[in-house]
């Protein structure tokens, strides 16, 4: 009895602690998920950020692109560098061809191709989404944020023979391993929004937060300041396109 008495007697305090573990568990995790997204501002998730200066940025060495000064975020590029090395010795060369896009360089592309002869015959909205096939408008591409890549080709055709398609095969069986995420699959699930994109790869470790915060931090007005903004709104950006991504398998 009194062996049983002292084990019972440890057994209060041992529940207890389980228990205030449990609620201290509880806590850290309900205080992490409040403050998942600490230093960070719309500012910076709709890409009004300078990389070069920006202490969480790193420039993509030259055997990696043949563009000069592309970043991402330094914990990206580590995992991308352990990707290509990898690759490299299976005889695949990856290459950067676009990374970390600011808002002003997105702008650029999108009233680039908002003015072309290409997509003239368009009016209004309709040309909006005709160019959102592709491209983002300008605040709400995932380039913004350092963690996404374009690799080797901006073409689905380069993917589907020859050296295109060996690379896209090792992406498809190897990528995931590094963190990378084909996040504009094929649509055969019933993603929305962008087309199909074999060449873009998210480091989702990182990505998968920025999403986070970006649809928390993003203001009633998110898009402005370029043309057809205003069918930012209509085309529902947020919903369709920004959210409309594929995850990991
Ligand atoms: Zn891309």
């Amino acid at each position: 009895m009194v062996i049983y008495g002292e084990i019972y007697g440890m057994e209060l305090p041992w529940k207890m602690t389980l228990i205030s573990m449990v609620v201290w568990l509880t806590g850290t995790a309900f205080v992490v998920a409040q403050s998942d997204c600490p230093g960070m501002t719309w500012d910076e998730l709709k890409g009004n950020v300078n990389p070069a200066s920006h202490p969480q940025f790193a420039l993509i060495p030259d055997h990696l692109t043949s563009k000069t000064e592309i970043y991402l975020r330094t914990e990206a590029l580590e995992a991308l560098k352990a990707m290509a090395e990898a690759a490299r010795v299976e005889g695949i060369s990856l290459q950067v061809v676009s990374a970390m896009r600011t808002w002003n360089h997105q702008r650029r592309i999108w009233n680039g191709k908002w003015t072309s002869p290409r997509f003239m015959g368009f009016t209004g909205s309709s040309r909006a989404t005709e160019i959102l096939r592709y491209s983002s408008m300008p605040g709400s591409s995932r380039h913004h944020w350092g963690t996404d890549v374009d690799l080797n080709a901006l073409e689905n055709n380069f993917f589907e023979s020859g050296q295109g398609a060996a690379i896209y095969g090792w992406l498809m069986e190897n990528a995931y391993k590094y963190g990378f995420v084909q996040v504009y699959g094929d649509m055969t699930n019933g993603r929305t929004g962008y087309q199909e994109e074999k060449w873009h790869w998210s480091y989702w470790p990182l990505a998968e937060r920025f999403l986070r915060c970006y649809l928390d931090l993003c203001p009633d007005e998110a898009f402005t300041g370029f043309d057809g903004a205003k069918y930012g709104d209509t085309l529902r950006i947020i919903d369709r396109y920004v959210q409309g991504v594929d995850g990991p398998h």
